[in-house]
This record gives C-alpha cells, sequence and structure tokens, in this order.
C-alpha cells in the first residue's frame, strides 16, 4: 500500500493505471471500523486498484459540531488499510488551495429536510469535498454506505444531474450485535450510552416488524418508535417515515417504505435508517 499526501503525487500514480485498471474510491473521514471495512472489502471485489481516502472535511462541520474533537487514530487506520490490500491510502491535509474555496456545490430540496434541517450546510460542504475528491482520483466506481443514506442519495443526485462519468455503488449498514449501527462517533459514548442507544435500532426495527404484520398508516408506526425512545429517556432529533428513492414524506406505507431518526445521546448525535418493507439481509 502506498500512503500519498500530495494531490499532484495521487494523480500521478493513478494516470500509470488509469487505462488498464477499473478504479474504486472510498471517501471517509478515517477511525475506520467494520462499517469502512465492508466498502473496501466490496471495492476488492469490484474494482483493480482501491483507493481510500482519510480526510476530516471542515466543510461539513457547522461551528458548533465535533470537527476539533474527530478522532484521528491515523496509525491503526493506517494498519487497517493494509490489511484489507488497499492499494493507495490518500491522506491530504488540505483538498483545497485555500482554507474556503470560493465556489462550492449546493443541494436543493434533496439536502434540506432530515439531517440537512438540523445540519444547515452539511451536504454542500460534503458534495464539495465528494467532488473534489472524484476530479482528483477519477474512480470508475466510488462505494458509499447505507448507514448515510440521505448524503447516498445526494452523491446519487450529483452524478445524475452533473452527468459525471463515476459509477455509484452502496453497501448495507453493518451493525454491532446488540443492533447498534457502527459509526467512528460511537466511540465518543461511556458503555452505559452504548447500550441506551441500541435504542435507534430498536425503533426501526418495531416499526419495521409492524409493517410486515400489515400496519400500514405511519401515524401509529411513529408512535411506536416513539415509545421506544422514551422508554430510554430519549427524544428524536428527527424520526420519519419517507420514500426511500425521492426522500419524500408519505403518510401510507408504500413499497419503498423507509425510516429515518436522527437522536442526541448528551453531546453524540447518532442516525440510522432502515427499509420497512423488506426483511433484513445478512449483515445489515
Ligand atoms: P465517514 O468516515 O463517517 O464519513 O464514512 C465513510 C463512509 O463509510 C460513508 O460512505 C459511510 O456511509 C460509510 N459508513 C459509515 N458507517 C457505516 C456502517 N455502519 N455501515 C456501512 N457503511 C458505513
Amino acid at each position: 500500500m502506498q500512503l500519498i499526501e500530495k494531490t499532484d503525487d495521487l494523480r500521478h500514480e493513478l494516470a500509470a493505471l488509469r487505462s488498464k485498471e477499473r478504479i474504486a474510491l472510498i471517501a471517509t473521514m478515517g477511525c475506520l471500523h467494520d462499517g469502512h471495512i465492508s466498502l473496501i472489502r466490496k471495492a476488492k471485489r469490484l474494482a483493480d486498484v482501491v483507493v481510500v481516502s482519510i480526510y476530516v472535511n471542515p466543510l461539513q462541520f457547522s461551528a458548533e459540531e465535533d470537527l476539533d474533537r474527530y478522532l484521528r487514530p491515523f496509525a491503526e487506520d493506517t494498519r487497517r488499510c493494509e490489511a484489507e490490500g488497499v492499494d493507495l491510502l490518500f491522506h491530504p491535509e488540505s483538498l483545497f488551495a485555500t482554507p474556503e474555496p470560493m465556489v462550492t456545490l449546493h443541494v436543493q430540496t434533496l439536502g434540506e429536510c432530515l439531517c440537512g434541517r438540523f445540519r444547515p450546510g452539511h451536504f454542500d460542504g460534503m458534495l464539495t469535498v465528494v467532488n473534489a475528491l472524484f476530479n482528483i482520483v477519477e474512480p470508475d466506481l466510488a462505494i458509499f454506505g447505507e448507514k448515510d443514506w440521505q448524503q447516498l442519495s445526494i452523491v446519487r443526485r450529483m452524478v445524475y444531474d452533473l452527468n459525471m462519468p463515476v459509477a455509484i455503488a452502496s453497501a448495507p449498514i453493518m451493525r454491532e450485535e446488540n443492533g447498534l449501527a457502527m459509526s467512528s462517533r460511537n466511540q465518543y459514548l461511556t458503555v452505559a450510552e452504548r447500550k441506551r442507544a441500541t435504542c435507534l435500532f430498536q425503533a426501526l426495527t418495531v416499526m419495521r416488524k409492524a409493517c410486515l404484520a400489515g400496519e400500514t398508516n405511519c401515524v401509529p408506526l411513529l408512535a411506536m418508535a416513539t415509545t421506544v425512545l422514551r422508554n430510554e429517556g430519549l427524544d428524536a432529533e428527527y424520526l420519519e417515515i419517507r420514500n426511500s428513492n425521492t426522500l419524500k414524506p408519505i403518510s401510507t406505507i408504500e413499497a419503498d417504505a423507509h425510516a429515518f431518526i436522527a437522536v442526541r445521546i448528551n453531546n453524540t448525535r447518532l442516525i440510522d435508517n432502515m427499509a420497512l418493507t423488506k426483511t433484513l439481509q445478512k449483515g445489515e
């Protein structure tokens, strides 16, 4: 594995490979866990050259968010990438010539709901960086996790709207045994908080089970999930059922009904999501 810190060096390495090899990109903010590793393994199956980027993107954090405390265990991340057979690990100090790029991307409706409502500017910052990475790496394929469903939807839409020559693939949510979706931010949680945090998965599962048993009205479904959270003394930042493709809100269950949840446990914000009309696949 080659560790590369400069954009020009990465371009140079990839130029030699581009004509013969299929290149996959996995964009991460580091602090790698098995969720990230599942994306790397999928990339290894689908491409010849796997590029992982580790860049804690300041553009997607607002002033009061956790940019400074975001964990950066770079030596351990490097070791994991090496063990997984990553070809190029890209770890730039900055992706931009100036600290604040003057030209950025903006997503409209898809970026205004769910996390976008509570993290203004987050998806614009994410898109600006993903676009910069696509321009540098020019991957044939990029893989994103379904854990960040709204991010995945917005990236797909960027590629569609702006005619970007890259295929977007997704990988299912990797969870702990108790259902907690793996996340770099889980490391902020105490043991007791981690246990409480499983209620996100339980709230989603309660809705999925009721849907599979025939409930089609979203009001009682959301009420059931709210009760699961309240039993842990938690209120959702958002708890919503939407169409999985359009992210439009729905009131009656349809084929692509999908539930989304965000909860704060002390200072840690956790998100999760689940398809309501499909049984879970192994590993989800
Ligand atoms: P992050 O480092 O949090 O920006 O995430 C980098 C990529 O890993 C994104 O595409 C995430 O959706 C994906 N990812 C994060 N957690 C998980 C998980 N538990 N399962 C699957 N993919 C994940």
